[in-house]
């Protein structure tokens, strides 16, 4: 039985590359110095789609909110497979915390159309909080499992997957539709394939067609590109409106190589060492 999955990637900086001051001197991210790339762990959620759908038949939807860059990010996605990628842009996203960012996608995978799987990365490596996938399952109103490495088995109207936790493993079996968020312990993501690699280098928005001054792509070739009035968003849960978190303070930490400390390692050591680390909250 063929199954509509959807797969949620981020497009984030690579921490690993940094080409300039990675932090501008007003504390936040200084996007130019570093490269962007697909969200490692993404690249393993759209493999465990891909692998269902050659297994049982159906489609890949790929969506991703962010600036209009971001459509390279879903070329990458046609590259290795995807059948349908769209792009959620809109400045009136901008400052969107979780919350806001897991309703405006919530809103664009039903605007997407019918689906049986959602599948998202445990971890962005730039917010890095974990907490969009779930949130969207919420609000989505399906079951979810998380920290998935494998799916064992898919029959009609059920799944059953295998997930690692801080003690082993678990096997799962949930009903459909379902969101799955996936480890970087799943099946290792494939490489985008030459001839698609040919085909879909020309496939583009109609805002980057615009800007090319391109006639816009047709058929298999379009990234489609919704607003919040596309995917039917109420605007009082985006952006900034929607978004009850506030950041008090941004700080640069360098971490110093030359700074330790030692302890011993009797029961005194690490008696001193557990107190201090409650006294500064690290624990506790
Ligand atoms: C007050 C506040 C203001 C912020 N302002 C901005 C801002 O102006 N601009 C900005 O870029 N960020 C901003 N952020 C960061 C933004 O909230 C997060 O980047 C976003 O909500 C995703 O959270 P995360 O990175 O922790 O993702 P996680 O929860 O770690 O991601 C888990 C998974 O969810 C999916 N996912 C997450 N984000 C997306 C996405 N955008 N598209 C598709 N799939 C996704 C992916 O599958 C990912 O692996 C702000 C955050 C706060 C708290």
């Amino acid at each position: 039985m063929p199954y509509n999955i959807v797969v949620l990637a981020k497009q984030v900086p690579d921490t690993k590359k940094i080409t300039g001051k990675a932090m501008k001197d007003d504390g936040t991210v200084n996007r130019a110095a570093l490269p962007a790339i697909f969200n490692p762990e993404d690249l393993y959620a759209l493999e465990l789609a891909l692998s269902i759908k050659d297994a049982h038949g159906g489609s890949v939807t790929c969506l991703t909110m962010g600036p209009p860059p971001a459509a390279e990010l879903l070329r990458d996605a046609l590259y290795r497979g995807a059948d349908r990628v769209a792009l959620v842009t809109d400045r009136r996203a901008a400052a969107s915390d979780t919350l806001a960012t897991s309703y405006i996608l919530s809103c664009a995978v039903r605007h997407a159309g019918p689906f049986d799987v959602v599948v998202c990365g445990r971890q962005a490596i730039d917010g890095d909080t974990a907490q969009v996938g779930p949130q969207l399952a919420e609000k989505l109103g399906i079951p979810q499992v998380t920290y998935v490495e494998a799916v064992k088995d898919l029959r009609e109207g059920s799944i059953t997957v295998r997930r690692s936790t801080d003690h082993g493993v678990e096997v799962l079996k949930g009903p459909l539709p379902i969101l799955l968020t996936v480890t970087d312990k799943a099946h290792e993501p494939r490489y985008p394939a030459m001839k698609r690699v040919m085909k879909y280098k020309k496939a583009a928005t109609a805002g980057e067609a615009r800007s090319a001054g391109k006639q816009a792509p047709a058929g298999d070739l379009v990234i489609e590109e919704w607003n919040l009035d596309t995917i039917g968003a109420d605007l009082q849960r985006c952006g900034m409106a929607g978004s009850p978190t506030k950041v008090k303070r941004i700080q640069a930490i360098v971490l110093a190589g030359s700074g330790h400390k030692e302890i011993r390692p009797d029961p005194e050591g690490i008696e001193g060492l557990v107190h201090e680390l409650i006294e500064d909250h690290t624990i506790g």
